[in-house]
């Protein structure tokens, strides 16, 4: 009849989307301005003018068939030269547009690049707490899910348990820094620890294991932090990138898989990955945002903002007794829950108007996440409410 699989996929949405939607209904009965939504990771704040100066000379300028037709699969070559030329001036890397394949978002990159490399049996390791959508895309590609908790103290990867989950199965990880949704950025010292036990792991396996870089927060990092380029550190990383976090253009779907010259069987996987596209049904990135990320690459949003609101966040759980590692990076804090069942404090919360994330789905549990992508005076509003909270636990 039809598939129950994905019937299930759609039947079920993901946590997040769940509160969204009980916060557009509790809107309508007490008033949006008496709400506070920490649910979604949507950017509140506007993309930068020039995007819109972009499109409108787009407009005038380029004929309508060549703005608005496919373009080859792996995307616009000046747009690929013009990515490439970007990293490698910001990086010291040398990138070439043949390594670039464009797509619809980091959610498509993702996928793309999962399919690309997955051979029956393979394994992939999630470390947690993670975004929950990879699950989704790593079983929809056949691969088997391994889960490592990150240190619970630190939040940063547990090597040791990684270690223990890597086998002769393991294709690749995937590495999110910044980090949703526990704010973690990755320093260059993670980065060389994480490198060198998979080159190890690498050696032993006698096969190569892909570090997927989840990058779409990159330009996102605060107080002087810095998200080293992974490639650099190790061969075998391919990135997927997105441009919906830095420019503030999630609904328009654009980013990039980048498959760097030195990986292992590049071209092949390269090459994969174009299969991976086409088999999906990708056809092509949107084309006239691909010409939009060409003429605005470098630039991004005011991400100050998020900066101003992570501080006074922070400040404020932290005063009244919650505790949470402050993130450097993202737009999320990830607070540890004042008793063991998050989904119970969530409910709680919800008695204050207060909607956070439980972070069982994260595969975390025990913690909130708190989505700080929202009005700073939205933020200064909700102090009361977080008062109120904090009494019915401290
Ligand atoms: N990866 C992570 C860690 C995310 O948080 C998100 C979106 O929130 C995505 C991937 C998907 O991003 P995109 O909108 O570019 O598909």
């Amino acid at each position: 009849m039809y598939s129950k699989e994905m019937y299930e996929l759609g039947a079920h949405s993901s946590v997040i989307r769940e509160i969204f939607e009980y916060a557009k209904k509790r809107s309508a009965v007490v008033g949006k301005e008496n709400i506070y939504d920490f649910s979604i990771g949507n950017p509140n704040i506007p993309a930068p003018d020039i995007v819109d100066e972009t499109i409108k000379k787009l407009i005038d300028t380029m004929p309508s068939a060549d703005l608005h037709g496919y373009t080859s699969a792996v995307g616009d070559n000046g747009t690929r030269q013009a990515i490439a030329d970007y990293l490698n001036k910001t990086h010291g890397t040398s990138f070439r547009k043949e390594n670039f394949y464009m797509t619809a978002g980091a959610a498509a990159s993702l996928t793309i690049t999962l399919h690309a490399l997955a051979e029956e049996g393979d394994e992939v390791i999630l470390i947690a707490p993670f975004f929950p959508e990879y699950k989704v895309f790593a079983e929809g590609a056949g691969m088997k899910v391994k889960i490592v908790l990150s240190d619970p103290d630190t939040l940063l990867p547990d090597y040791d348990a990684i270690e223990k989950a890597i086998n002769e199965h393991t294709k690749a990880i995937i590495v999110n820094s910044p980090n949703n949704p526990s704010g973690v950025v990755l320093s260059e010292e993670e980065i060389k620890k994480l490198a060198a036990l998979l080159e190890k792991k690498e050696k032993e396996n006698g096969k190569p294991i892909y570090l997927i870089a989840d990058e779409p927060y990159r330009e996102l990092v605060y107080g002087g932090a810095k998200a080293p380029y992974i490639t650099k550190y190790y061969r075998d990383t391919v990135v997927c990138y997105s441009f919906s976090k830095c420019l503030s253009l999630p609904g328009e779907r654009i980013g990039y898989i980048l498959v760097p010259d030195e990986a292992e069987n590049s071209k092949e996987v390269f090459t994969a990955v174009c299969g991976a596209g086409r088999m999906l049904g990708f056809v092509c990135a949107p084309s006239m945002y691909q010409f939009v990320v060409r003429d605005c690459i470098g630039k991004t949003a005011d991400l100050s903002i998020y900066e101003k609101n992570r501080d006074l966040l922070v400040s404020t759980v932290e005063c009244l007794g919650f505790s949470c590692a402050k993130p450097d990076g993202a737009f999320y804090l990830f607070m540890k829950s004042p008793e063991p069942d998050a989904a119970a404090f969530c409910e709680m919360a919800k008695k204050y108007e207060l909607l956070f994330v439980p972070s069982d789905s994260f595969g975390f549990p025990g913690y909130v996440r708190i989505a700080y992508c929202v009005s700073h005076d939205m933020i200064e509003r909700s102090i009361p409410a977080f008062e109120k909270l904090a009494k019915e636990y401290f």
